[in-house]
Order: C-alpha cells, then sequence, then structure tokens
C-alpha cells in the first residue's frame, strides 16, 4: 500500500494565518505519570484532510456528515504537475484521462510534504470542475493546500464539487504514487461539526492501466 498521507509536526506549514499545529503533554512518565498523553492543537486544514460543505456555505453538513462511500473506492491519478495554472478536460485528457472517474487524485507537484507552503498550484476551471461533477465525480483529491488556486477568494472550485454531491481531498502525498489506477482509502475522522477533518488516505495498486 502507498501512504498519501502527510506526516503532520510542528513544522507542518499550515495555510498562511491558520492555526498551525502543536503539541504538549497532559501527562508525562519521565515525570513521575503512569502513561504519556498528549495534547494537540491546529486546524483541521493542517496536513492531509477533507473538507465539509460547511468550510463554504453556513449552515451546510458538517465534518461528521461526510459520507464515506465518497472516500472509499476505485480512483485515479493524473499527472498535472507539468501545467502552471489551469487545468481544463483538454489538459486531462492529454494526461491520459479519456472518462471521468467517480474519484480523481490530481498529482500537481505543489505539496507541503516536503517542503514551504507554495506560492501556487494548478487548478481545474471551473467549466472542468462542473463538467466532471455532472459526469458522476464523487471525489477530487489534490497533493497542493486547495482544489481552487491560492490566491481564489470566491472559492469556485469548492462550491462547484460541493454543489454537485461531490467532496475534497487536500494535502495529499501523492510522490510516490504513479499515474494509475488504485483503490483509495481515505476515510475523515468523525469530529462533530467541523469544516474539515484529518485524513489517513492510503492508495492499493489495482494493476489497471487507463
Ligand atoms: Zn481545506
Amino acid at each position: 500500500m502507498i501512504d498519501i498521507s502527510i506526516v503532520v509536526t510542528a513544522s507542518t506549514p499550515e495555510w498562511p494565518g491558520d492555526t498551525p499545529f502543536s503539541c504538549g503533554w497532559t501527562w508525562q512518565m519521565a515525570a513521575g505519570a503512569s502513561v504519556n498523553v498528549s495534547s494537540i492543537t491546529m486546524s483541521p486544514h493542517v496536513g492531509t484532510h477533507a473538507d465539509a460543505p460547511l468550510h463554504v456555505r453556513d449552515g451546510a453538513a458538517p465534518s461528521e456528515e461526510l459520507p464515506l462511500e465518497a472516500f472509499v473506492g476505485p480512483a485515479v491519478v493524473v499527472d498535472v504537475s507539468h501545467l502552471a495554472g489551469d487545468v481544463d478536460r483538454r489538459a486531462l485528457r492529454a494526461a491520459g484521462l479519456d472518462a471521468t472517474p467517480a474519484r480523481l487524485l490530481l498529482r500537481t507537484g505543489r505539496s507541503i510534504v516536503r517542503g514551504p507552503f507554495p506560492a501556487d498550484w494548478p487548478a481545474l476551471t471551473a467549466e472542468c470542475a462542473a463538467a466532471l461533477v455532472a459526469d458522476g465525480l464523487l471525489l477530487l483529491g489534490v497533493d497542493c493546500p486547495s482544489v481552487d488556486r491560492r490566491e481564489a477568494k470566491h472559492l469556485v472550485i469548492h462550491h462547484a464539487l460541493f454543489d454537485g454531491g461531490a467532496f475534497i481531498l487536500e494535502n495529499l502525498d501523492l510522490s510516490q504514487a504513479a499515474a494509475a489506477w488504485y483503490d483509495l482509502m481515505a476515510a475523515p475522522v468523525r469530529f462533530g461539526g467541523l469544516d474539515a477533518a484529518p485524513v489517513r488516505a492510503v492508495l492499493r495498486p489495482t494493476h489497471t492501466g487507463f
């Protein structure tokens, strides 16, 4: 299996201005306690996570309502790391994707996994996101920090996906995942009431070309 989750530590870059990960200790054996118990503070957007519809709309579904069907099942990794800006259907076809998959993972190469928070990254065009969702896309996953561009203010890709009933994974580590089909397991942790939830994301190769 390929672990496509980022290891979250105090040095994991958070979105500029967001709450970083920090860890303390409630009890420590070195201090005479019978157990070690840690305590964490973080934004749920630090590291590999699923966004919930609540992230971009008041009153929309929170983290505990993220449906397992979207996050578990066949998925295809498509490499768009040679692109600088918008990813449209033609670019996806050129990268080898003919039909719309249920779960699409975009490898942009602009990941926090081994470096600082990226200056920018490629993203789907709004038209492409809407067309994929209309064709049955259930999940879009990316290795960059957002499915929208860094400077996007209206988050049109988030809205297009959620409005069409699709879901979102961000900050994947796709550095070891070649473009191919896999079985994806990426169930969100069932925190209640949040706008996003941490995910342990794993790919199992299926030996199917595309
Ligand atoms: Zn997010």
